[in-house]
């Protein structure tokens, strides 16, 4: 099936007389005839429905789906995007480990690594993606488990060069873990370029309408666990949870996705929920449709910005001026989504003073009456954000800095309304700052 095929009828085929739409099985539990049924689903044994926090038939239907659009072997829908990039890095580290990141990733991501899995006894490294290789490898270390970036990053919408992070993880003999929550399947499938895991916030395309919160890890298959079994030796030594199952022996190539659910959504209980599943499955029906018109949409916008006077820098690779142009059209070349961001600039007489720029990019955003001021991105319609004071809050200068966040920084996720009405609006709140 083609891709636009896949979104409307993959994961779920009705059989002769059942619903044409994907039901939601609202129930936590299961019901079974003989106790050795139900030991054989915990014994992983056999595949089946016992308790929703480890799997339900609605959730797992729309993970089959987002496993074809992404083209992996599994994959596993969460509560948020949050929990995704959590339980993705937690499926590989432990306490002692190290994971190198992009330092261009999702503030809260960095939050995540930088606070909370430290806490954990996790370390991470932010890097500049853009430094060459040769470069990048002194950052790995011996026990480094991961390198994790974006396909285009939130807020500053660099494009990720995935061949060469691709050569770059695995000659660290490390998986390269891939949050593609802009760029979603329909304009880039980091698979085919190298990555090995592909995490997801749902909550923003692929949901596409802001309903509902989610997140998605999904395994490409690929990774050679056996090959790195000094580094990951828990895909194929025996579990001890599970009576010595050795996952890579029981599930081949879906050994990364099995363990990550067998473990830790059973362990931490952080699926998605049936009713949020079935609204993100109407999200991805129309995925191919919403894409198209979201990139039209932000090339207009950002073609119209980048000639505005009173505007600095437009960053957005669908732009010839973008230095990330030519990657952009190698590794996305349907368009690169709805979001860019862009600064203002300060004129002379109140550049000077402290947080002139942070004052600003709110005068400008508090004039905007159409694109609404709301803490989301990638939604169906127009959203402003300033990441200095809201994403990116608990950032040090020097992360900021690092993450391409200046104070003008004004993020704007491009919606479906008629392009003429959005750049209308930014027009007059440009006129009065
Ligand atoms: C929003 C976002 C997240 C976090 O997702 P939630 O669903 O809000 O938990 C992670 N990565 C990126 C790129 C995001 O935009």
């Amino acid at each position: 099936m083609e891709f636009a095929t896949q979104c409307l009828h993959a994961g779920y085929e009705p059989q002769n007389g059942e619903p044409g739409a994907l039901p939601i099985i609202q129930s936590t539990t299961f019901k079974y005839d003989q106790t050795a049924d139900v030991a054989a689903l915990f014994d992983l044994k056999a595949a089946g429905f016992f308790y929703s926090r480890l799997a339900n038939p609605t959730v797992d239907a729309v993970e089959r789906k987002l496993a074809a659009l992404e083209g992996g072997v599994g994959a596993i829908l969460t509560s948020s995007g949050q929990a995704a990039s959590f339980i993705a890095l937690m499926n590989l580290c432990h306490a002692g480990d190290h994971i190198v990141a992009s330092s261009t990733i999702y503030g809260g991501v960095i939050n995540l690594l930088a606070v909370t899995m430290k806490r954990f006894g996790i370390e991470v490294t932010l890097v500049d993606q853009s430094l060459p290789n040769a470069e990048l490898d002194q950052y790995f270390r011996p026990n480094t488990k991961a390198f994790y970036a974006e396909s285009v990053a939130n807020p500053s919408a660099r494009v990720l060069d995935f061949a060469r992070m691709a050569e770059l993880a695995h000659s660290h003999g490390v998986p390269l873990v891939v949050d593609n929550t802009f760029a979603t399947p329909y304009l880039c499938r980091p698979i085919e370029f190298g990555a090995d895991i592909v995490v997801h916030s749902t909550s923003k395309y692929l949901d596409g309408h802001a309903l509902g919160l989610g997140g998605a890890i999904i395994d490409s298959g690929k990774f050679d666990w056996v090959e790195h079994k000094d580094k990951f030796p828990e895909f194929s030594e025996p579990d001890a949870s599970y009576h010595g199952c050795v996952y890579t022996e029981a599930f081949g190539n879906a050994a990364y996705i099995v363990k990550a659910r067998a473990q830790l959504i059973r362990d931490i209980g952080c699926l998605q929920s049936p009713q949020n599943a079935f609204y993100l499955n109407l999200g991805l029906e129309t995925l191919p449709l919403r894409m198209q018109q979201y990139c039209k949409n932000a090339q207009a916008v950002a073609e119209y910005l980048s000639k505005h006077p009173k505007v600095e820098e437009v960053f957005y690779p669908g732009l010839t001026s973008s230095p990330d142009h030519e990657l952009a059209q190698k590794y996305l070349p349907r368009g690169v989504s709805g979001v860019l961001s862009f600064t203002l600039k300060c004129n002379e007489a109140t550049a000077s003073a402290p947080d002139a720029g942070r004052q600003l990019a709110a005068q400008f955003i508090d004039h905007l009456q159409l694109v609404a001021l709301k803490v989301h991105v990638a939604d169906i319609k127009s959203i402003v954000m300033h990441p200095a004071s809201t994403s990116h809050r608990q950032l040090t200068a020097e992360q900021l800095a690092a993450a391409g966040v200046s104070p003008t920084l004004v993020r704007l996720s491009v919606g479906l309304e008629d392009v003429s009405d959005i750049i209308a609006d930014l027009e007059q709140a440009l006129a009065q700052i």
